[in-house]
């Protein structure tokens, strides 16, 4: 009966321990993609507001390289990305891809 006992308060305890790991699992995992919420949220906002030079339409750009909205163009802040031609890029793009 005493050994049941302490059965029943040993499960009874490492039941509150797998009861306190999920809670913790389930914290970690809700704080995860709260964190990726966020993140997402920081590049939306970071997305940059730009005449086309082709269409002189309004477009956003997200990242560095990103396309017109309205005319398909490539944009680029990068300036070494600048110079080529968008079949150059577009190239350097797919190779890194794939
Ligand atoms: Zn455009």
């Amino acid at each position: 009966m005493i050994l049941g006992t302490a059965g029943i308060v040993f499960w009874g305890h490492s039941g509150k321990i797998v009861a306190a790991i999920g809670l913790v699992i389930g914290l970690i995992a809700m704080l995860g993609s709260l964190a990726v919420y966020f993140w997402a949220g920081i590049l939306s906002t970071s997305a940059v507001q730009l005449e086309c030079p082709e269409c002189h339409k309004l477009t956003k750009m997200l990242g560095k390289t990103d396309r017109c909205m309205f005319c398909r163009t490539i944009l680029t802040l990068d300036p070494e990305q600048a110079n080529i031609t968008a079949d150059e890029l577009e190239a350097n793009q797919s190779a890194t891809l794939h």
